[in-house]
């Protein structure tokens, strides 16, 4: 039987099965120890220290027990540090993204996705070059400077070289003012030699989703083609992190496993890596099943309400303070609108999942990969994000200053936040609102601008940040960052 150890490259010995079942027994025999509950919540809490914050984090065993805890009053508390630990790393920024589908070719045979295999009704496509540069325009006509790629596993159809072609692409396109300046990455597990290649390619994160943390279940839920292999699978952040991408991103798809097992497992797939790297994860996704085309997410019976899914989210904040957290568009606004303040630093907007959905005057559906449930425009989510106190940010400064892996994670840890990241986010604010915005967002987000500007500590930033919006006013598109 395989042991339990944390710096192990083996996926059974970090993500151990007998660790979980013997967490979930632990935190079920110690939901209601009040004593123990408290001394966890102290722990999580935000500590003030010299300019900065200190937040200790908690182990997969003590995150588990607040997740078994059902007392309100202590779920309220929860609640109240999952927001603290947010203002205190991220203050009251959310950074904007959209997913780019480039193909939808897949030899897999995933059984909650509608891309898989044996799927012989949904339209298969692969966006040419031509076509990638379309999309990006209509991406950089929207506002948006982040993308996230996402792929089918094809080595035919979609081949690393053809991947790396579609980056350069993007990152080629300059519309009008609009550029691409980050391109995170979602496509299956691959080797440490196409993990160089990717680097190379200047993309940011990496986001590979476990999907299930539970070996017997992953197996049965993947039964066919390359994604079977768990172990090639859960390792698959090591291979990039060994071939030097520095920000990987993690999530669970929850509703396909137990999701006090799925918790367990996606901390200690975080605690491993802090480990074995020195730097846990840069993002962590939390995805729900949603209905797609040939897709019925009551097939599945671990589906969880939105409370629990609330709990979950800002559990994930408790345990890993420093990571982005990331909620896309297969959440309705309301939820959205709840796990804003419980911990979550990054939201998508204005998406569409399809193959080349966003040169199309309507929402196509033909090879949509899941139901978008938040529909609006990204117009619409920007205003909204202001009417409710937080920054929208199309900042993506930090990967192009180098302030990736552990040199992110030492400034988030750090006051330098306010005056790194806020001047970051309200100048690139300023250039969406002058280049993209309806004029009501326009107003509300000067509006924005003038009252965060005054909460940068350091005068020095702050008149800086003043005058590089008043260049950005004046219609100057230098690459203003700090
Ligand atoms: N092919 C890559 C892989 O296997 O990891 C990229 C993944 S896919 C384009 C992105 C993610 O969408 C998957 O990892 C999965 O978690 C999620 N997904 C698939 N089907 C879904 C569904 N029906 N509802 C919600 N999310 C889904």
């Amino acid at each position: 039987m395989a042991k339990y150890d944390k710096k192990s490259l083996c996926a059974d010995e970090f993500i151990n099965d007998e660790e979980i079942k013997a967490t979930l027994q632990y935190a079920e025999e110690n939901k209601h120890n009040v004593e123990l509950i408290d001394r966890i919540l102290d722990k999580a809490r935000p500590v003030k220290k010299d300019n900065g914050y200190v937040c200790q984090g908690l182990d997969h065993r003590e995150a588990s027990v607040l997740l078994a805890c059902d007392i309100p009053e202590k779920i309220e508390e929860m609640y109240k540090i999952a927001e603290e630990i947010k203002m205190a790393y991220y203050g009251n920024r959310i950074v904007i993204f959209a997913p780019l589908y480039l193909s939808n070719y897949c030899v897999n045979g995933c059984l909650y996705c509608p891309y898989h295999m044996k799927n012989k009704t949904i339209p298969r496509k692969k966006l040419t070059q031509e076509e990638v540069r379309a999309e990006v325009i209509a991406l950089q006509d929207m506002g948006h400077k982040r993308l996230a790629i996402e792929a089918g596993e094809d080595p035919v159809n979609n081949p690393l070289e053809y991947i790396l072609e579609c980056i350069k692409t993007i990152y080629s396109v300059h519309h009008k003012n609009g550029d691409i300046r980050r391109v995170n990455v979602n496509i299956a597990a691959t080797t440490v030699e196409a993990y160089r290649k990717l680097k190379e390619a200047g993309i940011g994160t990496y986001i590979l989703f476990q999907e299930t943390y539970h070996k017997e279940s992953y197996l049965k839920l993947h039964p066919t083609g390359p994604k079977h292999d768990y172990n090639y699978h859960t390792e698959a952040h090591d291979r990039a992190m060994e071939a030097g991408i520095d920000d990987v991103g993690l999530g669970v798809l929850f509703g396909l496993e137990l999701y006090k097992y799925e918790f367990a497992g996606l901390l200690m797939h975080a605690e491993h890596l802090e480990a074995v790297h020195g730097v846990g994860p840069h993002t962590i996704s939390v995805p729900r099943v949603k209905k797609a085309d040939d897709i019925d997410p009551s097939a599945f019976d671990n589906g969880i309400d939105d409370e629990t899914f609330a709990k979950i989210t800002a559990l994930i904040r408790l345990a890993v303070p420093y990571t982005g957290m990331i909620i896309s568009t297969r959440e309705t606004q309301s939820v959205r609108q709840k796990l804003l303040r419980l911990g979550i630093s990054q939201v998508s907007g204005g998406s569409r999942t399809s193959v080349g959905g966003y040169t199309e005057e309507e929402r196509p559906h033909d090879t949509e990969q899941f139901d978008v449930s938040d529909q609006r425009t990204l117009d619409e989510v920007v205003n909204w994000l202001m009417e409710n106190n937080h920054i929208p940010s199309f900042c993506t400064a930090c990967y192009r200053e180098g302030r990736t892996g552990d040199r992110f994670m030492a400034l988030c840890k750090s006051g330098q936040i306010l005056n790194c990241c806020h001047p970051n986010a309200l100048m690139t604010l300023a250039e969406y609102l002058e280049d993209y915005a309806s004029p009501e967002t326009k107003k509300l987000g000067y509006e924005v601008i003038e009252r965060e500007l005054s909460r940068i500590p350091r005068e020095i930033v702050r008149e800086k940040a003043e005058e590089n919006i008043k260049y950005i006013k004046n219609s100057d598109r230098r690459d203003f960052r700090f």
